[in-house]
């Protein structure tokens, strides 16, 4: 099998098998392939896990934070020496082409163990609070065992995005990647631990829907960090508030990306494109709702039709190809069914549609596809459906556009195209998302906070907020003089 581990788990800095574990086939995408086979984690498994990450946590939150750093750095660099291998590993995980993984995947995955690395020698300081003679002063101590739960779309990017600040605020994490991709976290793992970080500080366990809740139920886990969807969202954030746990919630969208007439239509464009064909169109905060101001639509239109239609649709691992499968074959059903809604709910199919003709074999491919005459109450404009479907609204004027923008539950991003840099602050303003672009879209640097409002989410990846996420306050008053007792 082309990409078998040397074992299912990795917890306290080695592999671990456990074949008691239900089996996990990985399937490579584009083929339908076995590339690996893997067991889910066992009760036993789990309780292993977390005991390690338990153990090693207080020694690794006692270093100093200089110490803790330098690890994450190293770790930065061995990933991007490895890049070309982790891109492959990543392509043969999710599918998604070369092209992209090379520049978009293990490489954001090392930007923020870089700049996790960096800050948290800075990023944790606390506060000194004068009070008259007396005084107090915070700081920011590490939760303890935290817990990462991952969807399939950026395995390695979500495994790095939990892990490096959690394990920089000077927590321990166990990590769970999706059963659908299951290989890249335990690479993460091995890195780390040729990075110099101590053993039993970041574990990888398989498993899926029945694995999770072991790992949220557990009363020695402090924090859950889940990258999923609003349903499973909802079950997670239960769970950890009966034991009133920290959470953090990187949940779906159906975000609003805003087209007006004076915007430069070509970056419009191939915002929209981005927004909504990257990585098959598998991207949380895509734009699919594409409101498009009357004036240019038809502009917009053909011009999007012409470009859709130049993508190419290929093997993931050839570098010319732009666009691979969809992640499954469930994934693939679930796609063509929202497009047959949207056809029987009078949308146009301005192109694509159904199942590319050229593309031979198993894979799970389907075409780029652009709904025009979208309206606000068809399903396709209110339901996420996690494939390369863009939807495109004609709206008249902006307090419309933005009343139509803001009907939905979610709250994930958003974005405006314009040339009238007041309008376009003033719209944002109004928006309701928590991650928002002015002329560009989905770009998500390390630097700047990631997350969503409303069903999508709470809690922010990425930034100095996320130790924020990682970590709590700890207040100590000083007395300085006689306590004073009426008794
Ligand atoms: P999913 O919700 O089906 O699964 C996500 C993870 O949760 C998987 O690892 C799964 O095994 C686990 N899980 C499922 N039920 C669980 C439970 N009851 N308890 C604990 N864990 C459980 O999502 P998916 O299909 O893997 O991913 C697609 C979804 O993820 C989309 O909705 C997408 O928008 C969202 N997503 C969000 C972000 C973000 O940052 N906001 C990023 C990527 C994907």
């Amino acid at each position: 099998m082309k990409a078998q581990p040397k074992a299912s788990h990795f917890i306290d800095g080695e592999y671990v098998e456990d074949t008691t574990g239900s089996v996990i086939e990985s399937l490579y995408p584009a083929t339908g392939e076995v590339i690996a086979r893997l067991h889910a984690a066992t009760p036993a498994i789990v309780e292993k896990a977390i005991a390690a990450a338990k153990r090693a946590q207080p020694e690794w939150a006692a270093m100093s934070p200089t110490a803790r750093g330098r690890v994450l750095k190293r770790a930065a660099e061995i990933m991007r020496e490895r890049n070309r291998e982790l891109s492959e590993l990543e392509t043969l995980d999710t599918g998604k082409p070369i092209q992209e993984t090379i520049v978009a995947d293990p490489t954001s995955g090392a930007d923020s163990f870089e700049f996790f690395g960096g800050v948290i020698a800075a990023g944790m300081n606390g506060q000194y609070i004068p009070l008259g003679g007396d005084f107090a002063y915070t700081k920011r101590v590490p939760l303890g065992v935290c817990v990462g739960i991952g969807a399939w779309n950026y395995p390695q990017q979500i495994a790095c995005w939990k892990g490096a600040p959690a394990l920089a605020a000077g927590n321990a994490m166990v990590f769970k990647p999706s059963e659908n991709t299951p290989l890249g976290a335990l690479k993460i793992a091995e890195i780390l631990i040729e990075a110099g970080l101590p053993k039993g500080l970041y574990n990888v366990i398989q498993g899926d829907r029945t694995t999770g809740p072991l790992l949220v139920n557990h009363p020695d886990v402090a924090k859950v960090s889940l990258t999923g969807s609003v349903p499973t969202g909802r079950k997670v954030a239960s769970a950890a508030a009966g034991q009133l746990k920290h959470v953090t919630m990187e949940l779906g969208g159906k975000s609003p990306l805003i087209v007006f007439d004076d915007a430069d239509i070509d970056s419009a464009i191939g915002g929209a494109m981005l927004g909504n064909f990257y990585s098959t169109g598998q991207v949380c905060s895509n734009g699919t709702r594409v409101f498009v101001q009357r004036k240019v639509k038809d502009q917009f239109l053909s011009r999007l039709k012409e470009r859709t239609e130049k993508i190419t649709i290929g093997e993931p691992m050839d570098e010319a190809t732009q666009m691979g499968p969809l992640i499954s074959f469930d994934q693939r059903q679930k796609v063509l069914s929202y497009i047959d809604k949207g056809k029987a709910e009078g949308a146009t199919v301005l192109t694509g549609g159904g199942i590319p003709n050229d593309v031979t074999g198993e894979g799970y491919y389907i075409q780029p596809t652009v709904f025009a005459d979208v309206t606000d109450e068809m399903t396709i404009a209110r339901e996420e459906i996690f494939g390369p479907v863009m939807c495109v609204l004609d709206f008249d004027d902006e307090d419309e556009v933005i009343a139509r923008a803001n009907a939905t539950e979610f709250g994930l991003s958003a974005g405006v195209f314009t040339a009238d840099l007041s309008r376009g602050h003033r719209v944002v303003d109004q928006l309701e998302a928590g991650t928002l672009w002015i002329n560009t879209y989905n770009l998500c640097p390390v630097e700047i906070p990631f997350g969503g409002s409303k069903q999508s989410g709470f809690g922010r990846e990425n930034s100095l907020a996320a130790l924020e996420h990682y970590s709590e306050l700890k207040t100590v008053y000083v007395g300085m003089g006689k306590v004073e007792a009426p008794y």
